[in-house]
């Protein structure tokens, strides 16, 4: 499901950035071989042409982010109920819906739309800096061409690392919503096995905790709340597991 946000979303920012860099690298190619003006005027509105026809790409990509964000909505939900199934025989089939999940779903949708806005933005930001800085220090078009190409390949990969860690928080956001609605105030940590995991997330794996000071009980082995959440510090990977003890 990562991949699916990657593909339907930053992705076509990305490729719409690597379509423009041919226009771009031509023009500072045109611009460098004839440096008679002091203002590279053609080549600033070839950029700005590349990043207009982006930001209208953006406004429509609200709706592909949506779609994603109900499609792990639906995911999680049956996951859920299947989980609740085995553990207590209740079928909540008839009472789950997405619109118990609005509030979750739109803020995710949002940080999305602000995320791939972002990732546009800091694409821009180095290519312009590659030709700018280029024609200050006369680069060699080749060199500035460079320059570019990994100003969008690191935007490809920055977009793959956000498309997964959304994915996870948009789940843990789900999973925590749920099992409050269910007045589940206790879940186990479960460190995600990511590699270079955070040392006090993997101190925290298969404990129990409370969602308040107060729910903690030494005696049962429920601690008070983390600082941080399952999967809430950039690219945690972790995931609050709903806990009960029968
Ligand atoms: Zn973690």
């Amino acid at each position: 499901m990562a991949t699916d946000l990657y593909r339907a979303v930053y992705l076509r920012v990305t490729a719409a950035w690597a379509a423009a860099t041919e226009r771009i690298n031509a023009e500072y190619a045109r611009t460098l071989a004839t440096m008679m003006q002091d203002s590279p005027a053609d080549l600033q509105r070839e950029v700005d042409d590349a990043a207009s026809a982006i930001d209208r790409l953006l406004l429509l990509l609200t709706p592909d982010i949506r779609q994603w964000a109900f499609g792990v909505e639906r995911w999680y939900r049956s996951k859920w109920r299947g989980a609740v199934l085995a553990a207590t025989g209740v079928d909540l089939q008839t009472m789950l819906g997405p619109e118990d999940m609005a509030a979750p779903l739109e803020s995710h949708i949002q940080w999305n739309v602000s995320l791939v806005r972002d990732v546009s933005d800091q694409i821009r930001q180095r290519i312009g800096n590659a030709v700018f800085d280029g024609l200050r220090n006369r680069t060699p078009a080749r060199d500035v061409a460079k320059a570019i190409d990994e100003a969008v390949g690191l935007g490809r990969a920055r977009s793959q690392r956000i498309a997964s860690d959304q994915l996870n928080k948009l789940s843990n956001a789900l999973a925590d919503e749920r099992r409050r609605e269910a007045g589940i105030s206790r879940f186990k940590w479960r460190w995600s096995h990511k590699v270079h995991g955070r040392r006090e997330h993997i101190a925290r794996d298969g404990k129990i905790y409370a969602d308040t000071a107060a729910g903690a009980d030494e005696a049962e082995g429920v601690l008070p709340p983390p600082e941080d959440r399952p999967g809430q510090l950039p690219y945690c990977g972790c995931r609050g597991q709903a806990f009960i003890q029968f």
